[in-house]
């Protein structure tokens, strides 16, 4: 008996030296393993809203949070058109530190983050941001709302699309500093974003047909990223002026799990790239009549 015994830990100490080795080896396991010890289902949760988790040292910004959160749920619902798959899951934090460990993205400058259903805000919404607070919570709950009723493994719709929504849903949450009037007249100027497949945390890689000029009191990827989420977010507004009908049948077949460019001729009739041309030159017509 005691020979197996010691077999059975032999074979408990190579696997946990294997598991070891795997991480030292593969930097994504070790982040994955980071996110997962920094879940923020594991922080204590707020009393009363028992779906604000919080880091102890973030409790007054979860009392923000949570005081927001029944109106920032309510205007998404609105919005799109149907409750939440499920109530939606919010972790606050108060270290930078442990914010990009769960965040998966390994950076703390980023404001906010939705990340397996769940919407993660970084402790510069409790301070020098504080007053992007409510309109970056509910630009993430429009994240969440979309994910959470995505089946498992349903392919992504594009990010300036996700993006857009979450801008129009939150009324300018993530394009703070860009009025709808500005990005219009940068659309006219041809400093329009281009709208594919590109990851739109990726900053210095979001395309313009013309770059834009440089604003020398914003940093650069700012001024691209806010741009950017203005006009998408411009975009899907007047999608949804346009026909609400339409809008709300491809909002469900997204999450539906339906793939992005067929749902969206289904819904309007047209392929996304072609009304962009069309608003695009809409705005143009309306500068001439001017
Ligand atoms: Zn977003």
């Amino acid at each position: 008996m005691p020979h197996i015994m010691a077999k059975a830990w032999g074979l408990g100490l190579a696997f946990i030296a294997a598991a070891a080795l795997a991480l030292a080896l593969r930097p994504d396991l070790r982040l994955a393993a980071r996110v997962a010890w920094n879940d923020p289902r594991l922080l204590p949760a707020f009393v009363g809203a028992t779906r604000v988790h919080y880091e102890p040292e973030a409790r007054a910004c979860a009392q923000a949070v949570a005081e927001i959160a029944p109106r920032a749920i309510a205007q998404i619902e609105t919005v799109h058109g149907r409750a939440f798959a499920q109530p939606p899951i919010v972790g606050v934090y108060a270290s930078f530190e442990n914010y990009a460990s769960a965040n998966a993205m390994d950076d703390p400058g980023i404001a906010a983050v939705t990340r397996a259903g769940i919407a993660l805000l970084s402790p510069t919404l409790c301070s020098d941001e504080r007053d992007r607070l409510e309109g970056v919570l509910t630009h993430e709950l429009s994240h969440v709302h979309l994910s959470g009723w995505r089946p498992f493994g349903a392919p992504h719709p594009p990010q300036w699309f996700t993006e857009g929504l979450a801008v129009m849903a939150s009324n300018g949450g993530g394009a703070e500093g860009i009025s709808d009037e500005e990005a219009a007249r940068a659309i006219r100027d041809g400093y329009r974003v281009v709208l594919d497949g590109r990851r739109w945390i990726d900053f210095a890689a979001l395309g313009f047909e013309r770059e834009p000029p440089r604003d020398p009191t914003r940093s650069a990827l700012t001024q691209r990223q806010r741009l950017a989420y203005r006009q998408a977010g411009l975009f899907v507004a007047w999608l949804r002026r346009r026909n609400e009908t339409a809008f709300l049948h491809l909002l469900r077949a997204l999450e539906a799990g339906e793939a992005f460019e067929p749902s969206f001729k289904n819904a309007f009739g047209d392929d996304a790239q072609r009304l962009w041309r069309r608003l695009n030159s809409d705005l143009s017509d309306r500068s001439d009549a001017n």
